[in-house]
């Protein structure tokens, strides 16, 4: 599996003043890469293709390099104070991907280039809230590991968080393109989350993403590097032989790890859950999955403003959960698991 490039590339006029618009220009233009300028991103709709599916396919292979204009950043409560914005999007196509029900009319990827600006205001943040810390999360509207070995805005947010006393960084990923990141300076600052999950699921439902032994090979790189390591276990998904499935899984991240590194381990575990809209638009994007979304098999659970969710019966939740808590007290004893849900 190769890293990903994009097909079409649309750049803001703005972006090339400055360095890293400039710098990804060159780089698409010496790859012979198709570019287009558009005065603003949301002028990018002459996505080729003959149909939706297509445009939505094509879209995710279209990176648009921009500015960004509003400095004021989204909230990322409870895990972060605030989501770094660095990029949007992903390349990725995953079956129940969060971004098809809160990015689905923007599928495209799109970067920023005024990553100075970015950080002064993650600075101004800082200083508000002395002396508590401050975190910021930056994987909340993209797999930002999967762009970031073509822009290098991840790493550069590492090092400005790492020199930073009161500011911490977190993403997760699904890709396994860490070795630009290894050398970071990252002062610990920066917790490095991998979504893992059972061979059969990362398969059957997350193409276009790291194979299995590719993300714990790299978690083990990561482990080395001495970053602060995290696991989110999402969609814990029940099907044929799971149990098994996420055995392998822990046995093989034991085996991998280095074990000065486990002692600070996180697991956030999250049972697969559907809403009605997004299983419309699953059905739509991939009509072919095998992912099971029966509403008659789940429970219901009601959320903020009625829109609820379908998540597992309690029965069959409790017991994907003791199953996985189990895996983790057993391969991972001094690791913390900060939720189930
Ligand atoms: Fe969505 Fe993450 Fe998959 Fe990208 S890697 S398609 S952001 S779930």
């Amino acid at each position: 599996m190769e890293p990903f490039i994009p097909q079409l590339v649309y750049i803001e006029p703005r972006a090339i003043e400055y360095p890293l618009g400039k710098e990804l220009k060159d780089k698409f233009e010496k790859m012979g890469i198709e570019i287009r300028e558009t005065t603003s991103h949301n002028q990018v709709r002459n996505i080729p293709g003959d149909t939706e599916n297509q445009k939505y396919r094509n879209a995710k292979s279209t990176l648009v390099v921009g500015v960004r204009k509003t400095l004021k950043f989204d909230t990322s409560k409870p895990s972060a104070e605030y989501a770094i914005p660095l990029a949007t999007g992903c390349m990725g196509h995953c079956h129940y991907c969060y971004l098809q029900t809160t990015m689905g009319d923007k599928p495209y990827i799109r970067t920023y280039v005024n990553i100075e600006e970015i950080f002064e205001q993650a600075e101004k943040y800082i200083r508000e809230r002395e002396p508590e810390i401050t975190r910021f999360e930056a994987a909340c509207t993209s797999d930002i590991v999967g762009l970031d070995h073509l822009t290098h805005s991840l790493k550069k947010a590492i090092e400005f968080i790492g020199e930073t006393t009161l500011g911490r960084l977190r993403f997760v990923t699904k890709y396994h393109y860490v070795d630009h990141l290894l050398d970071a300076k990252h002062n610990g600052n920066t917790r490095f989350r991998f979504s893992l999950n059972s061979n059969y699921v990362i398969k059957n439902f997350e193409p276009g993403t790291s194979p299995f032994e590719k993300r714990i090979e790299a978690a083990g790189k990561v482990a080395k590097a001495n970053y602060p390591l995290g696991f989110i276990l999402a969609p814990l998904y029940r099907h044929s032989e799971w149990e098994q499935g996420y055995l392998e899984l822990f046995e093989r991240l034991e085996a991998t790890l280095p074990s000065y590194a486990i002692k600070d381990l996180t697991f956030e575990l999250i049972q697969h859950r559907f809403t009605k809209t997004a299983k419309k638009i699953i059905e739509k994007r991939y009509p072919k999955t095998k992912l099971e979304m029966d509403e008659s098999k789940r429970k219901y659970k009601w959320g903020k403003y009625g829109r609820g969710k379908y998540v597992y019966q309690n029965e069959e939740a409790d017991e994907l959960r003791e199953k996985v808590e189990g895996y983790i007290k057993h391969y991972f004893p001094q690791s913390k698991i900060e939720y189930f849900t």
